[in-house]
């Protein structure tokens, strides 16, 4: 199948138009034509190859919202017409123990990334929503349940399920205290939901200019990680902090400000963090772990929650044509809070395809 899109065909060059070819479907895939599609710093993180492992080229895109436009013979999930959606994963082993307890990110084999993965059938190149059609097993498409805003629930597909699921591992609910650090697309998610689970939230930001927001979004408090004054002032006192800080920063002013058996979780940072004392983690017996999307059940769980209670991204929507300046921004934290692609922009690109 023919389809158009946009890629990076190397770190450096800006995303431009692309024609390619999908598969051809199997019989248990739903294709789906691609209606809003939202941009993750991790879209940027690998157009760049700042992870050091993307082939190109890349054609970004996780967060897909779509209509399914075909379904193969074995399919009893969904049907042509259905709203449906996509997030970071195409695919897993299904058979090993994470796979068969619904951590399928753990997959023991390596879960297929929507895109800047391969096919675990033809071994051929992934590629993501930023194009017109995706196609993926039944098993990896989401429902999306009805009276969700379509383009704020694109980004619920990765920013939404990766600040759920630490926030269900950790099992946060109302006696609950929980601080996110960074305001961006997953931060603004995490504020959401923590808050929609009853928790008393707090952001640490270094923006000062984001309290605001952050307040109409969810948090009780606001602290600016630069000023040690504020960061004094809530020592010892969170059960989860969910940072999201996509690049290298030092996690020794957080680490006081847990509660006795409090953990840090990254889901931002892919890499080395500055050393850190143990000494805090000690005295309170304190956690550092990290924590990847969030298995199919738990993102259907994740959009069946948020579908209840009202919740979506904030977006800002974009036409594709607009993508490298929405990347520029991204890399300012200049985002309100999510931009999101209106794909039906990309058939003005079709006519130079
Ligand atoms: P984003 O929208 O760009 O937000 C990141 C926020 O972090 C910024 O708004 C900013 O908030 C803060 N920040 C940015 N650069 C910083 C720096 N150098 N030092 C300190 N703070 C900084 O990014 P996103 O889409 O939310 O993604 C966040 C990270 O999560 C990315 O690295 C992405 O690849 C990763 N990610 C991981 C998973 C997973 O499965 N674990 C899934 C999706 C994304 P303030 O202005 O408030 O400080
Ligand atoms: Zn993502
Ligand atoms: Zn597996």
């Amino acid at each position: 199948m023919k389809v158009l899109g946009y890629a990076a065909q190397n770190p450096t060059a800006p995303l431009a138009p692309y024609s390619f070819e999908r598969r051809e479907p199997r019989s248990d895939d739903v294709t789906l034509e691609v209606l809003y599609c939202g941009v993750c710093h991790s879209d940027l993180h690998q157009a760049r190859n700042d992870w050091g492992f993307s082939t190109y080229p890349l054609v970004p895109g996780h967060e897909i919202v779509g209509r399914v436009t075909a379904v193969g013979d074995s399919v009893t999930k969904f049907k042509p017409g259905d709203l449906a959606a996509i997030g970071c994963m195409v695919d897993s082993c299904r058979v090993c123990s994470p796979c068969k307890d619904g951590l399928e990110q753990y997959c023991e084999e390596g879960n297929v990334q929507t895109y800047n993965g391969h096919d675990r059938h033809d071994h051929q190149p992934t590629y993501g929503g930023y194009s017109q059609f995706i196609l993926a097993s039944q098993d990896f498409v989401l429902r999306v349940p009805d009276g969700l805003d379509l383009k704020g629930a694109a980004p619920l597909l990765c920013a939404g399920i990766t600040t759920w699921s630490p926030l269900r591992h950790w099992n946060i609910d109302e006696n609950s205290k929980v601080a996110v650090i960074g305001l961006g697309g997953l931060g603004h998610m995490g504020l959401k939901l923590a808050h929609a689970l009853g928790a008393e939230v707090t952001l640490f930001t270094r923006s000062a200019g984001k309290e605001a927001d952050a307040r109409r979004l969810g948090a009780n408090n606001v602290v600016l990680s630069s000023d040690a004054k504020q960061m004094e002032s809530v020592k010892n006192q969170f059960d989860l902090i969910i940072d999201t800080v996509p690049y290298e920063h030092d996690i020794n002013p957080y680490l006081p400000t847990l509660a006795l058996d409090g953990t840090l979780v990254f889901v931002g940072l892919l890499g080395d963090v500055p050393q850190f004392n143990t000494v805090p983690m000690l005295i309170n017996r304190r956690s550092i772990a990290g924590s990847a999307i969030g298995g199919i059940a738990q993102t259907q769980e994740m959009l069946d929650f948020c579908a209840e209670k009202g919740i979506a991204a904030d977006v800002e929507v974009i036409n594709i044509q607009d993508i490298n300046h929405a990347y520029e921004r991204m890399q300012k934290s200049d985002v309100k809070y999510r931009f999101v692609i209106d794909m039906a922009s990309l058939q003005a690109a079709a006519p130079t395809l």
